[in-house]
């Protein structure tokens, strides 16, 4: 089988260095789109983007003159870029025979130049690139290279220094790792002092399609709204992080399941009960939630959190808007397992037929797997993670937008 993807065992530290900067899938931000300006503006160019390479696409965090805002990650070429230390330049794609019958530059966005950096994590893993492309051939002098290398340096800091950050700018939560480290603690004294604790994972329903309808402005109101509505109703001593785009999560020391699912409750109608009005009428938001309990013996954070995130995950299932405590639901349910970012490949046809894919939730029973299209996609087929030597034949559970939940055979 041909792989389209670099050595199995780095691409597999490349993603996860990847996924601990959660920036897949969220929205334009002034702090990036701030530099592919500067880079089209100075280069004089009129594409730039930066690039992060997910398992089975390139996506565009920013974007300046590109319309799609992803595309295969087998023809992109900052996966080629991000196989190299240096910088990628290619004057001209149709006189390099890696690039003259790319589909990129056949047709749109008929890419004639290109020019990429490599986005170096802290660990040394290539997560995307910046970029420079242009519909003309070009030349790009040892000035305008060092630019873009300082440009892509400012990308990799910017990401970095949010990271560090132990509080979030916009709701005012603690971010993932300052979470992690107080609720850890915050474990660690309730297991020495033999109390409960638990966990309440929730997130915002239907909120792409809020982004959608009222902008992103009116998003970003709404997320800060619903983090103060929650904090409102939660004690002095509870912690509270944001750990995603629109996911949250509470620690409640010294509680219990009936306890947190009455919190959890009364968070998920503090949420409901707000109006959010923009233009148009008047509207409010929902959000889902999962409840998990630590008794006062073992467990760690991830796995609170964990069983926290599959509650929220039933609960979504279950059709939204509502509190689910762990264990809970169908724990057959094939996209039940944990998070991962995994590059994977949907195999059929008898080996013939290969797309590519990420894998974004894994159990026993199934997984969770994202692809550019669900079209072509047959009802049963093998699920290859490379990586991993990982290899089972599944059945499709459902296909929504372009995610398909998989059950394994
Ligand atoms: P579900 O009910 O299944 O959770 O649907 P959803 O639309 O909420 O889920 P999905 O995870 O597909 O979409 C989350 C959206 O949240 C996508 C992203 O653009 C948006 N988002 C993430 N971070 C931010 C942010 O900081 N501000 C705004 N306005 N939107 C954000
Ligand atoms: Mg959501
Ligand atoms: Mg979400």
């Amino acid at each position: 089988m041909e792989m389209s993807v670099p050595a199995a065992l780095h691409e597999r530290d490349r993603l996860d260095a990847l996924a601990r900067y959660d920036i897949l899938d969220t929205p334009d931000e002034e702090a990036f789109d701030r530099i592919t300006r500067l880079v089209r503006r100075v280069l004089k160019v009129p594409m730039s983007t930066v690039t992060f390479l997910d398992g089975h696409r390139q996506w565009f965090k920013s974007r300046q003159g590109v319309a799609a805002c992803e595309s295969e990650r087998r023809i992109a070429l900052c996966d080629i870029t991000i196989r190299e230390s240096a910088p990628l330049i290619v004057p001209d794609t149709l006189a390099d025979a890696r690039f003259a019958s790319n589909p990129l530059v056949l047709g749109p966005p008929h890419l004639r130049f290109y020019a990429g950096v490599p986005l170096r994590s802290s660990e040394g893993q290539n997560i995307g690139t910046l970029c420079a492309m242009d519909t003309v051939p070009r030349q790009l002098d040892s000035d305008a290279i060092a630019t873009l290398s300082d440009l892509a340096l400012i990308v990799m800091n910017e990401l970095e220094l949010r990271l560090l950050a132990s509080t979030d700018g916009l709701t005012g939560a603690l971010s993932r790792r300052a979470f992690r480290e107080e609720a850890t603690r915050a474990l660690a004294l309730a297991q020495r002092h033999r109390h409960e604790a638990s966990c309440i994972a929730f997130d915002l329903d239907h909120f792409k399609g809020i982004n959608d309808t009222h902008g992103h402005a009116t998003g970003d109101a709404v997320l800060a709204g619903s983090a103060a509505a929650c904090r409102a109703l939660l004690r002095q001593t509870d912690l509270f992080g944001r750990v995603g785009g629109e996911e949250f999560v509470v620690l409640l020391p010294h509680t219990g399941k009936q306890a947190a699912l009455a919190v959890a409750e009364k968070l998920r109608a503090g949420i409901a009960a707000q109006r959010f009005s923009c233009a148009e009428e008047p509207f409010a938001v929902t959000a889902s939630f999962g409840v998990a309990t630590i008794g006062h013996a073992a467990g760690d954070i991830d796995a609170v959190l964990g069983a926290a995130d599959a509650a929220l995950y039933a609960a979504k299932a279950g059709g939204r808007n509502r509190c689910v405590t762990s264990p809970a639901g169908n724990i057959a349910d094939p996209a039940f397992g944990r998070r991962v970012l995994k590059a994977g490949q949907i195999v059929f046809n008898s080996g013939r037929s290969v797309i590519d894919c990420t894998v974004r939730r894994l159990s026993e029973q199934g997984a969770n797997i994202a692809v550019i299209s669900t079209a072509g996609v047959p009802e049963r087929f093998k699920l290859a993670i490379e990586a991993d030597a990982f290899s089972r034949f599944c059945e499709v559970a459902r296909k929504a937008g372009s995610e398909i939940d998989v059950r394994f055979a």
